[in-house]
């Protein structure tokens, strides 16, 4: 008789996402007189750029002609792919990174989730808290957190690093010592980023304890301020700590298209076994690559042209970001993030809950956002807002609001 992975039993309640969804359903069925405006999911709204759709024409072509047909990919990923992303993104940026420590995927998810499979059932792993909740559940599939507190909504055996207002929603590090680190700068959730210097200091933190460091950099495009890093990379020693994850998705509106990346550079080891070369069985065994067609449309986004295009779209959402945050602080409510961020996190006013601050926004202003409390227990008493939707409804969503 087959068992099941009994740690999948102890996940607690339904996805996040999904419970918000169910209740905009539920209250657009309802009222199929009102207009419903979602500043929720993390999904962008902007069609992709004219360019990729030009080189995802010219690669469909390709694959229609037996000269240039492809079938299975590199494992780990097209040269042409791997040897753009290091150019553009590392060594222009000075950071030393070779292609062939760059692991093509199918996006940020996938591999934040699988990372962790190639790390020890014992380790201790440490997040942010409020935290994107890939991280914790992929911990708990793989029966590395403990014991669930429901009441407290954490797990015995993961180390919390608050994100607070009083620490600007950067966590200090943690008093308790973790193997493995998962950071996400700039922040999903609250929006907020760390300058080189404070990211310096984990870096070193790891490399002094023997941590490594997770670091996912899916919304990197979206940094406007100079002393705030694109890569981890640009610290001192992160070659010999730090994997960093960085997706298509937001950049560049691959949401639906599926593309993304992880950088292990040679140098990480336990004794002398380097984790470049588990995750390289881990993908050459597990993944048969990312299409083709979808690979060459990634290398479009490293185009002159491809980057303008890119970077008019990123802009676009930054304005409405900018346009969410000055409306709720003209409006009274304490708003971090959305300046190296798409994400605006509020502070729910008269010290209401998340979820009934969701529910009055929803009833009020007709407007959906995600609740704090979704993200872990700091989360609560706090509100995101996303600046992925169209600049019109951004405006009216945030009208609406301030007429509250
Ligand atoms: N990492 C973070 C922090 C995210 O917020 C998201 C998506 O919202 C992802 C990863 C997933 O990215 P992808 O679309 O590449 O799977």
């Amino acid at each position: 008789m087959f068992q099941i992975n009994e740690n999948y039993l102890k996940l607690p309640g339904s996805y996040l996402f999904s419970t918000v969804g169910k209740k905009e359903r539920e209250y657009a069925a309802a009222n199929p007189n009102k207009k419903v405006i979602r500043l929720s999911i993390g999904d962008v709204t902007q069609p992709l750029a004219p360019v990729i759709i030009d080189a995802l024409h010219g690669a469909v072509d390709e694959m229609g002609k037996a000269e240039t047909f492809r079938g299975y990919g590199p494992d780990l990923g097209y040269e042409f792919l791997r040897t753009a992303i290091a150019e553009n993104d590392y060594r222009a940026r000075g950071c030393d990174i070779a292609a062939d420590e760059i692991f093509i995927s199918d996006g940020a998810k996938s591999d934040s989730g699988n990372i962790q499979e190639i790390f020890g059932p014992d380790n201790k792993i440490a997040v942010c808290d409020p935290v994107y909740p890939v991280y914790v559940d992929t911990n708990v599939m793989a029966g590395r957190t403990g014991v669930y507190d429901a009441a407290r909504e954490t797990w015995s055996d993961v180390i919390y690093m608050p994100c607070t207002q009083e620490n600007g929603f950067a966590p200090l590090l943690p008093k308790q010592t973790p193997d493995i680190i998962y950071l996400c700068f700039p922040n999903n959730p609250t929006g907020s980023a760390v300058t080189k210097a404070r990211l310096q200091e984990w870096v070193d933190y790891a490399n002094k304890t023997g941590a490594v460091i997770i670091y996912d950099a899916a919304y990197e495009a979206y940094i406007s301020e100079p002393d705030v890093p694109h890569s981890i990379y640009e610290c001192r020693g992160a070659r010999e700590c730090a994997i960093e994850l960085r997706s298509f998705s937001k950049n560049a509106g691959f949401t639906g298209t599926r593309l993304g990346f992880t950088v292990i550079p040679k140098e990480i080891k336990s004794g002398d076994i380097s984790l470049h070369s588990l995750w390289a069985r881990r993908h050459g065994t597990k993944f048969n690559g990312a299409p083709y067609i979808i690979q060459r449309a990634g290398e479009a986004c490293y185009t002159a042209e491809g980057k303008a295009q890119l970077k008019e779209q990123i802009d676009y959402y930054m304005r409405n970001a900018k346009y969410i945050s000055e409306g709720l602080k003209s409006a009274g409510y304490f708003v971090s993030g959305g300046v190296n961020a798409p994400y605006i996190w509020l502070k729910t006013p008269n010290q209401m809950s998340s979820w009934k601050f969701f529910d009055y926004l929803l009833e009020t202003a007709n407007v959906v956002g995600t609740p704090g409390s979704g993200f872990g227990p700091s989360g609560e008493g706090y509100f995101r807002l996303t600046a992925f939707g169209s600049y019109e409804n951004t405006v009216e969503a945030i009208e609406r609001i301030k007429k509250l």
